[in-house]
């Protein structure tokens, strides 16, 4: 496992398209590597107006304002394919916990690891895969604490 995971992280090295970082999912505990960006940024802005200035160049000929449609266009695709990579790798493929859920409705994220567990325990491949650490839930305990105060101790009170 170990190995693998240096290997994965050394080819995402490589492809400084997809920059990814080392995580632990905050429930199983189990690493992996999750896309780091959000939202776009310079670099990716600077593509779509270099995309919408080939597509105008190919399409009109010459310069043209119409380009800025394509620029845009451009911008809405790859802000909405980076969101939607980033939300759909936060969600752990191992225990099925969505922290982004979780902090909105945490019941509904309980139920959706709930689910994902159960559907997991049916299929026997979940033994080829790394071992979670799923905390277990400790029934609360009843007792309350007694505020310290005169007469409490009873060697005091004789
Ligand atoms: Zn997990």
């Amino acid at each position: 496992m170990a190995k693998n995971f240096h290997q994965s992280s050394a080819l995402s090295r490589l492809n400084f398209f997809a920059k990814r970082v080392k995580a632990f999912c905050a429930f199983c505990r189990v690493p992996r590597q999750v896309y780091k960006k959000k939202r776009i940024g310079a670099a990716d802005v600077f593509a779509a107006f270099l995309g919408a200035a080939v597509l105008t160049a190919l399409i009109f000929q010459e310069f043209d304002a119409r380009g800025i449609f394509f620029f845009v266009g451009l911008l809405f695709i790859s802000e909405t394919f980076i969101q939607l990579r980033w939300r759909t790798g936060v969600v752990c493929p191992h225990c099925g916990f969505d922290p982004v859920l979780y902090v909105k409705e945490p019941e509904k994220a309980a139920a959706k690891v709930r689910a994902h567990l159960d559907k997991r325990a049916d299929d026997p491949a979940r033994f080829l895969g790394p071992a979670m650490h799923i905390p277990s839930r400790r029934p609360e305990k009843k007792t309350e604490k007694k505020a310290p105060g005169k007469g409490q101790r009873l060697s005091k009170q004789i």
